[in-house]
């Protein structure tokens, strides 16, 4: 269990020759989803060794192109690939028009069926609800329309012991109400209590996406006691002023959020190509809150409740 977090591009504003802009990957209990997507996430997806094919939801936050201009060639590329499973996009009112503009003025179409989901700036939304998760958007005060993305897994059955189960002789059509937390009776009317035959689960774990925003206390709200907040800082200090007039944050602001909503670990990025150490964002978030991570891209964040496991995912150098 846990969930996976793969930085696909963590800079702001413009591609460099080794930085990508925002995109990233989750996956959450057996599923992937697309988290913005810059110019060239679809390369950066390949590098990182991750099946496109599985990807079934993508979620844009806001129509800055630092954040969406991947997506066409994205969307074109599943078509290329002969995809036809259905896929949902999540993201402004006028994201459908843009797409939809591109394909028709190339006179094509797309294999697969595409759905789009309009999310709204100004107040929380659910935009998914299954029996294994819940995603839901919340507004963000950035230059345009933007919001953020929380990702809740719902808590899972309790695990059976199956050791135990057998040795009461204890038949498969049943572990599904002992998973649910029932006793079992057997023949004769002796009950068997179910402590003994589960455990409790692993708790359910959750992410936040807070992509372009300056600092505003209302973001706290939406993500109080999240298991890892991604907050935007593309500035450090010595720039507080340009965040403001740009609607940007700083790395201690950034901090401040993770530390108002109490949540566990915060990942910071979206950083200013004006400056080459990165280090710095790390070290004044730090002082404000101290379990924070620097986005790198193309590592895996892996999150569990004992805290993040962090792999590079890059290919090797000799490798095309
Ligand atoms: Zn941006
Ligand atoms: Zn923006």
């Amino acid at each position: 269990m846990g969930l996976d977090l793969i930085i696909l591009g963590a800079a702001s504003a413009t591609p460099t020759s080794n930085q990508f802009t925002t995109a990233q990957l989750l996956k959450m209990r057996e599923h992937y989803f697309l988290i913005d997507c810059g110019e060239g996430t679809q390369k950066q997806l390949r590098r990182s060794k991750t099946k496109f094919s599985r990807i079934n939801h993508i979620f844009i936050s806001h129509l800055h192109g630092d954040h969406f201009f991947g997506l066409v060639g994205l969307l074109s590329s599943f078509h290329l690939l002969g995809r036809t499973a259905p896929l949902t996009i999540y993201g402004p009112p006028k994201l459908k028009d843009i797409i939809l503009t591109q394909f028709r003025a190339a006179g094509t179409f797309t294999s697969y069926p595409m759905h789009f989901v309009v999310t709204q700036h100004k107040v929380p939304q659910v935009l998914v609800d299954t029996d294994a998760y819940t995603i839901s958007s919340f507004p963000l005060k950035h230059r345009i329309a933007t919001t953020g993305f929380l990702f809740k897994e719902k808590p899972l059955k309790r695990t059976l012991n199956k050791e135990v189960a057998d040795a009461h002789g204890i038949p498969v059509c049943d572990y599904h109400w002992i998973k649910d937390g029932k006793n079992w009776t057997n023949d004769d009317g002796e009950e068997v209590q179910n402590d003994l035959l589960t455990s409790d689960p692993p708790k359910p774990l959750s992410y936040a996406f807070a992509s372009d925003t300056m600092y505003t206390a209302d973001t706290a709200e939406y993500v109080k006691e999240v298991d890892l907040l991604y907050h935007e800082s593309t500035f450090c200090e010595d720039k507080k002023a340009r965040a403001k007039q740009t609607m940007h944050s700083t790395a201690a602001q950034a901090a401040t959020v993770a530390k108002e909503a109490a949540a566990k670990h915060l990942l910071i990025g979206h950083y200013s190509a004006r400056y080459a150490d990165k280090s710095k964002f790390e070290e004044e978030a730090k002082a404000v809150f101290p379990n924070v991570f620097a986005a790198r891209e193309l590592y895996q964040y892996r999150l569990e409740h004992s805290g993040i496991k962090i792999k590079s995912l890059a290919p090797e150098k000799n490798e095309k």
